[in-house]
């Protein structure tokens, strides 16, 4: 069975479902048929016995009738009375034979049936037929003879009413039996019928949890990714189905728009000419980094630089190679210790902004006067600046270990300050902050 509507995912479970009505049906239909078997067992059985019954009953009443005969014969002589007894003789014989066939159909009463019998063939042989003989002889029987008949004739009726009993009982047997066998079946039918449910439940949970745990572990995913956070893996998930192609998808997706934000996220926060992170970036960064300095009560840097007579460099050598003279300062930045400066970006025109975490007043000053010193190893000619023939920088810097009285925008005039005084001071220099400094 396969619906072309429920994909793969549906289809198993239509198969697990499908598998367990079927065998809930054919189950059911196996039950009906046993059940019809046990009742059928039972009437042939009672039946059977029904017929024993009658046929011992006419056994019983055509020996009664021949010694009925034999007796009224015996007493006055009388031919009528033997018609009563040939007339048991020949039912006894039709009752015998329709047993014999009775008992090859129901052989647990043979031995019974059969010493029956012979006790009536005993009582004909020995003394009904020995006594009318005696009778047309016109001898007289003798009362040790008649006696012993009778033992024999109450023997057999015993036997007879025992009998009797005994059929009884049996009949009790095959409907107990018809009881059991249905029972069982029934029993079996229900315990099967709760077997199957159970491990349809068990198969059906076990394919929902296959599918729904992945589902949820991809939907933290997803929400994840609407929050811009890429870094969670997509679940891993082993079946080929329409799940698994959703997964496939979905992690395709991710990979895509990760690289996508990436790049959007490296183009929004990049200066266009330098490449340097910009000026909004350096704001964000600047409050990120404050705000983990003021809790964890660590050292933040800023170092602020900017190019000396740059307005007579843009009118000696021209706009176009100013905006080079600002990208290979820009890449000196960048390139600065191998590139081990936490944050540097341009902060406007030509000014630059470097963030340094947890240095000391000592180290952040050593940095910033490598950095003054590297933009005058790179040599630029600079015909009109008033105090070097090559392109310098002027610096101005700031560390404090951020406290709750301080707000950032204090922390960028200190380092603004600084610059100032490098400016003032003569240019090409570094000025740490000093409170009070003018
Ligand atoms: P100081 O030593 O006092 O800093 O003098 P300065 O001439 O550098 O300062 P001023 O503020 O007078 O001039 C800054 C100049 O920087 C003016 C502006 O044309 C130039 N500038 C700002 N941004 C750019 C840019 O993107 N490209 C170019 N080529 N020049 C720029
Ligand atoms: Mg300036
Ligand atoms: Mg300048």
């Amino acid at each position: 069975m396969y619906s072309k509507y429920l994909g793969k995912l549906g289809n198993r479970m239509l198969r697990s479902i499908t598998v367990s009505a079927m065998a809930i049906i054919v189950l059911t239909i196996l039950s009906v048929i046993s059940v019809r078997f046990f009742l059928y067992e039972n009437i042939q059985g009672q039946r059977i016995l029904d017929q024993i019954d009658e046929s011992v009953n006419v056994l019983h009443n055509s020996l009664i009738d021949q010694e009925t005969g034999q007796r009224g014969y015996n007493l006055t002589n009388n031919p009528s009375f033997l018609e009563p007894y040939y007339q048991g003789m020949e039912d006894f014989s039709q009752s015998s034979k329709a047993l014999a066939e009775l008992m090859i159909k129901y052989p647990s009463l043979t031995a019974e049936i059969k010493e029956l019998i012979e006790k009536g063939e005993y009582w004909h042989h020995h003394y009904g037929e020995p006594l009318v003989e005696m009778s047309q002889q016109g001898e007289a029987p003798s009362l040790e003879l008649l006696s012993a008949g009778k033992q024999a004739l109450d023997e057999f009726r015993l036997s007879s009413e025992v009998f009797f009993q005994h059929i009884e009982a049996e009949r009790t047997v095959v409907r107990e039996k018809m009881q059991t066998g249905i029972q069982i079946t029934l029993v079996s039918l229900v315990i099967s019928i709760i077997a199957i449910v159970c491990i349809n439940v068990y198969i059906n949970y076990r394919v929902l949890q296959s599918v729904v745990r992945p589902i949820i572990h991809l939907n933290d995913c997803v929400t994840a990714y609407t929050k811009h956070d890429f870094s969670k893996k997509i679940p891993v998930y082993e079946r080929k189905d329409e799940l698994s192609e959703l997964i496939r998808n979905v992690d395709q997706m991710r990979e895509e728009l990760s690289s996508s934000f990436h790049t959007l996220k490296t183009e929004a926060n990049a200066d266009g000419l330098t490449g340097l992170f910009n000026r909004r970036y350096f704001d964000e960064y600047l409050e990120r980094e404050w705000n983990t300095a003021k809790k964890e009560q660590k050292c933040l840097s800023l170092i602020l630089f900017d190019i000396d007579y740059f307005k007579n460099y843009n009118d000696t050598y021209g706009h176009l190679e100013g905006d080079e003279c600002l990208k290979k300062i820009s890449h000196c930045l960048r390139t600065f210790q191998g590139g081990s400066l936490n944050f540097a970006a341009r902060y406007g025109g030509e000014e630059f902004a470097v963030i340094l975490i947890n240095r000391t007043e000592q180290e952040t000053r050593c940095i910033a006067e490598g950095m003054r010193q590297a933009v005058m190893d790179l040599n630029i000619p600079h015909a009109s600046s008033d105090i070097c023939d090559c392109v310098t920088i002027s610096i101005g810097v700031a560390t404090v270990i951020p406290t709750d009285r301080m707000e950032i925008n204090d922390f960028i005039h200190m380092a603004d300050q600084a610059l100032y005084l490098s400016k003032k001071n003569g240019r090409n220099q570094v000025t740490m902050y000093r409170p009070g400094a003018e």
